[in-house]
């Protein structure tokens, strides 16, 4: 893959890595950016990764939660509020993951195609 100081983007994406440096500085919260990187000062937020990566979420968990909800239910036949239990925790929980994820991997991608908007 990439070699040398260029981070690849899969340690980018999993450990919230500076597309520049390589370092954990992308993220200041559970989702949200950090303004810059604290290590090589990367500006995060001139990057705009938008709703890209939540349609996507929305998809993927959807159908991923969806296969596993009717599998149980027609392996197991549970009542309906274990249902509740197991599929309320585990959307919010891939969700939570998959966001940080797939944003830290859009603003890299970002970062490495030097995208940005249109301009006439
Ligand atoms: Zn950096």
């Amino acid at each position: 893959m990439t070699a040398g100081a260029t981070p690849a983007l899969a340690a980018i994406a999993l450990r919230g890595c500076c597309p520049r440096c390589g370092k954990a500085s992308m993220f200041a919260g559970v989702i949200a950016f950090a303004p810059r990187c604290r290590v090589c000062g990367l500006d995060f937020a001139a990057f705009n990764v938008g709703d890209g990566a939540a349609s996507f979420l929305i998809l993927i968990v959807g159908a991923i939660v969806t296969g596993l909800a009717i599998w149980v239910e027609l392996a197991f036949e549970p009542p309906w509020w274990l249902h509740v239990l197991l599929w309320l925790p585990l959307t919010i929980a891939l969700t939570l993951a998959l966001l940080r994820v797939s944003k830290a991997l859009l603003l890299a991608l970002e970062f490495r195609n030097n995208a940005g908007e249109g301009h006439l």
